[in-house]
């Protein structure tokens, strides 16, 4: 255990390190401290579905034996990273909190797994999220529902709202979630932490459990800006086993990140910043317009007018690429089978049917109806040809701004239950993230603010394709100049507190 009272709880890349490189900490003290911050925790909070314990310990020795050595460490070493459930680490389960996978235990490595191994970090746990990634609040989990650190009774968001709970709890330093329509931004806005969506095919989507492949995209989340793009850093780059993996590498992060917002032109979205939008959450967004004016930027309102369709867009082409990647689940190569069935069609059929849960039943029926022989013109045809307008709303904003914002989300956390019988309701808490999808263009939500009942607002930066660096540029000036991300979740501190 850390020897000092403050525990090792909380710190931020850059002060793990040091406390490495200092001799003053060992990997091993690191990781046991924030397994027992989790054990005593995590019951409360249920960001976790399993601890990768063994594998962690090993990867902590690795780094313990190079600080010995004196030899350089690598970007991430020592750090705790926790993973969302539909990401691939060998010899672990891999369940999309799903019943239908609950037992798949994949043989190989997700590219990114891979990545962050070699880059010193730390794998602690697998995460909970709403079933195959289809939900905005981690209440589809087919096991439990986690709950957000800053009020229990209230939803993390979702769908990695395990990822995001564990790096707002100080679970982990850091932690992967993956983001289809927001599942990224979404819950960092809902717990007051930062999660990005890199531009589609900056990071390698192999061995991500697929949802919708053509929007699907793993993301970092952490409590501050240069820890998430120091992980970004590290998970990037060209992928020969992924297709649409980009074969560029992003700028290096440590030279670009303190370059400011001086006179960048940032536009607020006229059609995601007010009707709909809470009271707290429209005077946080128009507080943050004048935190970056006064940082050198200019600030002037656009219009996406396509954006209005964005939700219905993404309800065809999500579902339809979703009914396609979940077909495999037949109850013979992978997961749940039900042993009694008499022939293979009723295997088929009973393992389905007890395998997945409501929503993703909704989404693979939807999916599979706009997809069927002569409905497909009329919808996922036309949903690609409005997804394309949208795109052209973006390029013809980015012709005249450099970056855009908007709220993450429309509301603060909710409560659990309150929008579990209208998935409309739920689907609308997407409204603001899901156009960065369609479009494929990088999103980060940063922490902006607090409502009334004290609980956190996120402020959205959306830029234009491999601008990712920018982006990560204009956050981190942002949050140099407030003061929102030190304010953080009690749990994050209670450790430290005996
Ligand atoms: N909440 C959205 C949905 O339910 C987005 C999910 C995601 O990004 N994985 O589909």
């Amino acid at each position: 255990m850390a020897t000092d009272s403050s525990t090792l709880i909380g710190k931020s890349v850059r002060e793990l390190r040091a406390l490495l490189t200092s001799g003053s900490v060992s990997a091993r003290e690191i990781l046991q401290d924030h397994i027992q911050h989790i054990e005593r925790f995590d019951p409360e909070l249920g960001a976790f579905n399993c601890l990768t314990t063994h594998l962690a310990y090993e990867q902590a020795e690795k780094i313990d034996a190079l600080v010995k050595k004196r030899e350089p460490l690598p970007a991430l070493a020592g750090v705790p990273v926790a993973i969302k459930d539909n990401i691939c680490v060998p010899g672990y389960p891999a369940t999309c909190s799903s019943k239908i996978l609950q037992n798949f235990v994949p043989p190989y490595s997700a590219t990114v797994i891979e990545r962050l191994g070699a880059s010193g970090a730390i794998i602690i746990g697998k995460t909970n999220m709403d079933e195959f990634a289809m939900g905005s609040s981690t209440e589809n989990s087919a096991f439990a529902p986690t709950h957000n650190p800053w009020n229990v009774k209230k939803v993390p968001g979702g769908s990695s709202g395990g990822s995001t709970v564990a790096v707002a709890a100080g679970f982990s330093t850091l932690s992967l979630g993956s983001d289809t329509g927001g599942s990224i931004r979404q819950p960092a806005s809902f717990c007051g932490v930062v999660g990005m969506k890199p531009t589609y095919g900056v990071v390698s989507r192999f061995g991500l459990i697929a949802f919708a492949s053509s929007l699907d995209q793993i993301g970092p989340l952490g409590r501050e800006v240069e820890d998430v793009a120091t992980c970004l850093q590290v998970i990037s780059g060209h992928d020969k086993r992924d297709s649409t993996s980009l074969p560029f590498c992003l700028p290096t992060q440590s030279e670009t990140l303190a370059s400011g917002v001086k006179s960048m032109r940032i536009g607020i979205i006229s059609e995601l910043s007010g009707q709909g939008i809470d009271d707290d959450v429209r005077c946080s967004l128009k507080q943050a317009g004048e935190t970056l004016q006064s940082l050198g930027a200019v600030v002037d309102e656009v219009s996406l007018p396509n954006s209005k369709h964005a939700l219905s867009v993404y309800y065809l082409i999500a579902t339809a690429e979703a009914s396609a990647n979940l077909s495999r689940y037949d109850g013979v190569k992978f997961g749940l089978r039900n042993q009694e069935a008499d022939d293979i069609l009723s295997m088929y059929f009973s393992s389905r049917s007890d395998g997945f849960g409501a929503e993703v039943k909704r989404r693979i029926m939807l999916g599979t109806y706009a997809l069927s022989s002569g409905y497909y013109d009329a919808y996922y045809k036309k949903a690609q040809q409005v997804r394309r307008l949208i795109k052209q709303d973006f390029d013809r904003a980015f012709s005249q701004f450099d970056l855009l914002i908007c709220p993450t989300s429309p509301t603060v956390a909710f409560e659990l239950g309150a929008k579990t019988a209208d998935p409309l309701q739920m689907y609308l808490s997407d409204i603001a993230t899901i156009p960065a999808n369609l479009a494929g263009i990088p999103g980060i939500s940063i922490p902006c603010g607090f409502s009334q009942q004290r609980l956190p607002i996120g402020l959205q930066l959306l830029g234009p394709a491999l601008a990712d660096s920018k982006l990560l540029a204009a956050a981190y000036a942002f949050e140099k100049a407030t003061q929102f991300h030190t304010v953080t979740a009690p749990v994050l501190t209670a450790s430290a507190k005996h």
